[in-house]
């Protein structure tokens, strides 16, 4: 009944969390203004985390700096699903511009990493998730990836590992270690596959994902993520 209301009466993205200015006639979450002075990767970070081999290249959106910090924290903690799609369409957009469009075109799979299933309990959703939903619709408004489908079913995680962000570098890589399974493999073998997850702080998640989706003998994996942080 609560939720009703709120919606009905936009309280949930009635204001922009940032600035608080309010958002009037628009279901965006955040204020055009805010979304502009997100703050792009460049140089190292801008590039792909794996050079050389197209089929393992990575994309990251924003840095993670300054205001995107206070919305990945509303995204997991703060119960904001919609924010979460509202970045997923952000991201998808930005996928849509990139100049290798021959890799979006041809892809099989949408696969978000996964959380464990204590995560969904916590938090009620999972975040890449939501976005990789948006990814795909904004994709497909530009005619790319049109065969593809979002798979929720495919890639899951097993094990529930302490949060990444309370470990050190070193510790992180065995922390998500054999931490991903693939449930279905025959809907992977050969596929193009693109991952989708909100922050890469070291790599390590999306690294062992990847790994789980190849083992399974998918052709390819690109990997997008949100926000990516400053090497
Ligand atoms: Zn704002």
């Amino acid at each position: 009944m609560l939720e009703t209301l709120k919606e009905a009466l936009f309280i949930e993205n009635g204001r922009c969390p940032i600035c608080k200015r309010v958002l009037f006639f628009t279901k965006d979450h955040i204020c055009i203004d805010c979304v502009k002075k997100l703050e792009r990767p460049s140089g190292r970070e801008a590039a792909e985390m794996f050079p050389g081999d197209p089929s393992k290249r990575r994309h990251g959106v924003y840095l993670y700096k300054g205001n995107i910090k206070e919305i990945t924290h509303l995204m997991k903690f703060d119960n904001r699903p919609g924010l979460c799609s509202f970045m997923g369409k952000l991201v998808g957009r930005e996928l849509a511009l990139l100049e290798r469009q021959d890799e979006l075109e041809e892809l099989d799979l949408i696969i978000p990493v996964p959380l464990h299933l204590n995560g969904i309990k916590e938090r009620g959703y999972n975040q890449s998730e939501l976005m990789a939903m948006e990814i795909k619709s904004e994709l497909s408004k530009k005619n790319l990836a049109l065969r593809s489908k979002v798979a929720i079913d495919v890639l899951v995680k097993t094990r529930d590992t302490p949060h990444q962000r309370d470990l050190k570098k070193s510790e992180r890589l065995v922390n998500v270690k054999d931490a991903f399974e693939i449930k279905n493999p025959e809907m992977i073998r050969g596929r193009k596959v693109l991952l989708v997850d909100d922050i890469c702080t070291t790599g390590a998640t999306v690294h062992a994902c990847r790994e789980a989706i190849l083992k399974e003998g998918a052709s390819s994996v690109v990997v997008v993520v949100m926000a990516v942080v400053e090497i």
